[in-house]
């Protein structure tokens, strides 16, 4: 497909398309090259890409609420469909040319993904029946290459699909719709807590969101039920969690990630009325999450030794060989921490090397003075 022919797929302009361009990223999947969307760019989903002639939509960036009370209202008009959110990476499935591929939130093709995803679900009768489906869910487990969060229902990694859509034009199917359709073709969704009037969608969400917060769950993402409308809402202990981590590499996380954790605590202590004692226990707490993991990485420095990104991987050893290549490709640095054998798979612990955090935490130490 040329790019006249592209500039229309994707309903821009030609001269948007333009513009576009000179942003696209060029990359290679086994030999067959392709161009992505790595970040927000207006008129087009960040993740969108273009493969041999065919288009596959980015998923749209959610917008959250700080208060649910105020921020429902302004999104959804009638019913509001409550999902869980799950803490992981996303992953959107597609058939292109007979192959299926998955891709990564930026759009890059994953090799690891790709291969993985054969073993823990059949999308073989969905593709064959709907071939411009993009199927879109999160991986989750503790044995990826990305983002290491717990569930205790799983112990390797698993795949639940939320949203169902049109690969070319990213058009969603309703809530209702999708739920059955997944039912039938057997692959696993994220969990629907219930649909709601919106006038008491507000209070219901803050229960169900209590209960996820006694066991460090992510949080919900609402949706109209057309679903064409996406609203997140997330608990304090992800963002505890979150800061805990990204205080973990202090240098190598922006800082407006950690202002924006702080700033959903401030507002949701206001959201659930919390009295003096109640709010202390609070900063308590996130002034653990924050403190004690820096001190651990300023110990780990200290003790000559170096922070990181940990993960473990679990799958054939052509898969994981690949996935050292795609990750080294980027330009990361990985050391390999452990290597072994069990069942036949390949268990991999690796470290992505961080460079600012080690080496700022070292100057610090050493005395490098500070000007501010
Ligand atoms: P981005 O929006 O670019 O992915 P982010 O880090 O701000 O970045 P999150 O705060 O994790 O994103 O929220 C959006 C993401 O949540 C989605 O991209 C998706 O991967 C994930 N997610 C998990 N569960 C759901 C769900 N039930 N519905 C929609 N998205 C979900
Ligand atoms: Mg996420």
């Amino acid at each position: 497909m040329n790019d006249t022919e592209y500039h229309r797929t994707l309903g821009v302009g030609e001269s948007a398309f333009e513009g576009l361009e000179e942003h696209l990223e060029d990359r290679s999947y086994e030999g067959r090259e392709y161009r992505h969307v790595p970040d927000y760019r207006r008129g087009v989903e960040r993740g969108t890409v273009l493969f041999d002639g065919e288009v596959v939509r980015g998923f749209p960036k959610v917008p959250r609420t700080l208060v649910l009370e105020t921020g429902i209202p302004t999104q959804f008009e009638d019913r509001v469909a409550v999902e869980e959110k799950l803490n992981g990476y996303n992953v959107r499935v597609v058939r292109l040319d007979g192959e299926q591929l998955a891709f990564t939130r930026s759009g890059m093709v994953c090799p690891f993904t790709t291969r993985i995803l054969q073993r823990l679900v059949d999308l073989g009768a969905l593709f064959d029946d709907h071939p411009g489906a993009m199927v879109c869910g999160e991986m989750i487990g503790p044995e990826n290459p990305y983002t290491a969060h717990d569930y205790p229902e799983i112990d390797s990694l698993a795949f639940r699909a939320f949203d169902w859509r049109e690969r070319q034009s990213g058009e969603p199917l309703p809530v209702g719709e999708r739920r059955d359709r997944y039912d039938r073709y057997d692959v696993p969704q994220t969990r629907l807590f219930g649909s709601y009037d919106v006038d008491e969608a507000a209070s219901e969400v803050l229960a169900i969101v209590e209960e996820l917060e006694t066991e460090s769950r992510e949080g919900v993402v609402m949706r109209s039920p057309d679903a064409t409308t996406l609203l997140k809402y997330t608990t304090s202990a992800s963002s505890r969690s979150d800061l805990a981590y990204a205080f973990s590499l202090p240098f190598d996380y922006g800082q407006p990630f950690m202002f924006r954790r702080l700033l959903r605590e401030g507002f949701r202590t206001i959201e659930v009325d919390e009295g003096d004692e109640d709010a202390r226990e609070r900063a308590h707490d996130l002034g653990e999450a924050i403190l004690l993991s820096m001190r651990e990485a300023v110990r780990t420095v200290d003790d000559g030794g170096s922070i990181g990104e940990r993960h473990t991987v679990r799958a054939s050893p052509e898969t994981v060989e690949v996935l050292l290549e795609h990750l080294r490709d980027q330009g990361l640095t990985l050391e390999i921490e452990s290597d072994r054998r069990e069942d036949g798979d390949r268990v991999l612990t690796f470290c992505k090397r961080v460079q600012s955090s080690n080496d700022k935490i070292r100057n610090y130490l050493e005395g490098h003075v500070v000007a501010e």
